[in-house]
């Protein structure tokens, strides 16, 4: 099957690792396989993003690629995969390369090949851009150490957010042997050499796949960002697929993946704690409100006066955000803001921080009025 065949194959098959925000990745308007958006240091930029093999020995339950699934396997040579990403790359397609499979053999054989794609490019053609290589589960130290060099970003993808979780989905990979560890094992060596994978480490989750709720995994994601430096989690709403062994199960609605990822955000940009995010008795987020705006109205610290509250109270404020309430510390240590169309300037929403805020002990708009 020629190359670009196999590739479109193969790029359909990597949905399984496509998370669903639209704003993070999306297929871009050139009509070839595997062309992708995605966000590295706060830019946005089109990467060719494809499976070396959709061939795989784990048995993922929900995964189109697992071991029992039958339906044709193809895998790409890595002088297929380097020539087509070349030809990309020249054309101005895609400015970076993101690379993953599906373990063929064994993980060490499967990091074998897309070592030696990142490496042939980078030692051999010189590109210099944007490569997110991710690391299979079971991986070895050795080959984890290889890859990190070559990589801009690495991943694991932990799919699901506890170990239990995980035994309903797979039963031949290891939550804290196959990921847990080598995660650690990325820590430790990014933080002996900065300038491995320098855009940091990021995992990957399947929802709505097992019975986890919302509240773990964004409880797993603030210890995980903790203790393993991970930058940040993307989200993949379960959607069955036929002759898997979950081909029954209910899919799992794209609002919910959304207000995780807002959520998500709360916890790595704003620092909130879990605790104060707004659950339903079943620990899920609300699918209508805005997590933000609803942990808001649970708190007790509101309304906060905009010219003396510490940067803490001020990013619990709907509509302000990270970079508008930095800007409104140093400002206000020249001149106090006097009307809320200064701090719109800075690009907060004013409609939304109103009833939370005073400005020199002025209420803005009535709390009670929400209520
Ligand atoms: S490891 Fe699991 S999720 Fe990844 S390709 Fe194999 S079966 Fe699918």
């Amino acid at each position: 099957m020629e190359t670009l065949r196999k590739m479109q194959v193969l790029c359909d098959y990597s949905q399984y690792d496509i998370c669903d925000y639209s704003t993070d990745i999306k297929r871009s308007d050139i009509n070839l396989p595997g062309i992708y958006h995605t966000i590295a240091n706060s830019c946005k930029i089109p990467i060719f993003k494809v499976l070396m093999t959709n061939k795989c020995v784990f048995d993922c339950k929900y995964c189109i690629n697992q071991s029992k699934h039958k339906f044709t396997r193809l895998e790409l040579e890595v002088e297929e995969i380097t020539k087509v990403f070349l030809d990309y790359y020249q054309k101005n397609y895609v400015h970076g390369l993101f690379l993953s499979s599906g373990i063929v053999n064994s993980s060490n054989y499967t990091m074998e090949n897309m070592i030696e794609v990142a490496r042939i490019l980078r030692k051999d053609y010189g590109y210099n851009d944007y490569i997110h290589l991710k690391i299979v589960p079971g991986a070895s130290k050795e080959s984890i150490k290889r890859a990190m060099p070559l990589a801009d970003r690495v991943s694991i993808n932990f799919e699901s957010a506890t170990p239990d979780g995980l035994s309903e989905i797979s039963s031949t990979k290891s939550f804290k042997k196959d990921i847990l560890r080598r995660f650690k094992w990325i820590d430790s060596m990014k933080k002996k050499n900065k300038k491995f994978a320098p855009s940091g480490a990021t995992t990957q989750f399947v929802i709505g796949a097992n019975g986890e709720t919302d509240h773990e995994v964004l409880a797993s994601i603030k210890s995980f960002y903790k203790k393993l430096n991970i930058q940040r989690s993307y989200f993949s709403a379960f959607d069955p697929v036929d002759g898997t062994e979950f081909e029954n199960k209910e899919k799992c609605s794209s609002k919910r993946t959304t207000q995780l990822y807002h959520a998500e955000a709360l916890i790595n940009s704003y620092k909130f704690d879990v605790d104060e995010i707004v659950f339903n008795k079943n620990g899920l987020l609300s699918e209508d409100e805005d997590p933000k705006y609803l942990s808001a109205l649970n708190m007790s610290i509101f309304p906060v006066e905009i010219n003396s509250a510490p940067i803490n109270e001020l990013l619990r404020v709907p509509g302000i955000g990270p970079k508008s309430a930095s800007k409104i510390i140093n400002i206000r240590k020249k001149m106090p803001f006097k009307t809320v169309n200064e701090l719109k300037r800075l690009g907060v929403i004013v409609s939304r921080a109103e009833p939370f805020i005073k400005l020199n002990g002025d209420f803005q708009a009535s709390l009670d009025k929400l209520l």
